[in-house]
């Protein structure tokens, strides 16, 4: 099974953009909105004016032909290229990172499981890569990823994703997440993200924004540092149905474990990606503060 890139090379020279869709195969909001901005492309509606843009609908296409998250590795972690290759997402590592060497801005689109809406995961602050990430129109973001797994004992690669193979090459990157699986507006999102993108970076012609309308006011902003990643034990459960970005007040109980003792937030702050259904030491949820700005 083959993973389709189709580039597209303008006769201007600029930047190069890659966009992924589908890293986890059961989010196929990216895979969607990838396919229509080449059906847009190739029936002439959007031109690309310069640089060149790579495309890849179905980063793992054997988890997107299952409709699972991954067939046997998350590979949106510890990704790079390895020599001795026991899973499958072993064998897409080089694919992936090829794309990857040759990118100079990297937007990668997801999707969640619990319910909410679209936000963007930033990288360690860094002035550029948060002027795109703004321009991509969605006003909540969340940051500290690699930082919030480094207080763990884990082998510090198990962060490296798609985002953060892509700044070690020194890329801009960021990942859209547009909001809850099923919601009916996710792969508009995504299209959307790519086309303010492709804007941002002068690729395209501005006339073809303008359909999307303006840009949302950035007043609403809401940014959360991540502190911690909570993974579940056998047993345990969240003490409410959490939503992703709902507020929790410091002590306010979080989860209770098998053995009864309550976990409760460490301080006033908010659930990141909370997934009930996680399996005995999957991630369950992160737990992140309010900031006003990256730093
Ligand atoms: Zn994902």
């Amino acid at each position: 099974m083959a993973v389709k890139i189709a580039t597209y090379r303008a006769l201007a020279a600029g930047p190069t953009l890659t966009v992924l869709g589908a890293v986890h195969g059961n989010e196929r909001c990216g895979a969607q909105a990838i396919h229509r901005l080449i059906d847009e492309i190739d029936k002439g509606a959007i031109a690309l004016e310069r640089g060149t843009l790579q495309l890849v609908p179905v980063t793992n296409p054997k988890a997107y032909e299952k409709g699972v998250r991954f067939v046997e590795r998350n590979l949106n972690r510890f990704l790079f290229p390895k020599e001795d290759k026991k899973f499958y997402e072993d064998r897409l590592d080089p694919i992936v990172c090829d794309v990857l060497d040759r990118t100079g801005v990297l937007l990668d689109l997801h999707s969640y499981t619990s319910q909410g809406g679209a936000f963007i995961f930033l990288g360690p602050h860094n002035a550029e890569e948060f002027a795109f990430a703004t321009a991509l129109g969605i006003p909540d973001f969340v940051y500290g990823w690699s930082e919030a797994f480094g207080s763990g004992d884990k082998e510090s690669k198990e962060s490296q994703g798609t985002t953060e193979y892509a700044r070690s090459k020194g890329a801009l990157a960021v990942t859209l997440e547009c909001g809850n699986h099923l919601n009916a507006d996710a792969p508009d999102i995504g299209y959307r993200g790519i086309l303010r993108a492709l804007g941002h970076l002068e690729m395209i012609d501005p006339r073809s924004l303008a359909a999307l309308g303006a840009q949302p006011p950035t007043g609403g902003r809401r940014c959360v540092k991540m502190k911690s990643v909570y993974r579940r034990d056998a047993g345990a459960e969240f003490a409410k149905p959490w939503k992703h970005f709902d507020p929790v007040a410091k002590n306010e109980p979080m989860a209770k474990l098998a053995g009864g003792e309550t976990l409760s937030a460490p301080d006033d702050g908010f659930i990141v990606l909370p997934k009930a259904s996680a399996g005995p030491g999957e991630e369950w949820f992160f737990f992140g503060t309010g900031t006003t700005l990256p730093s």
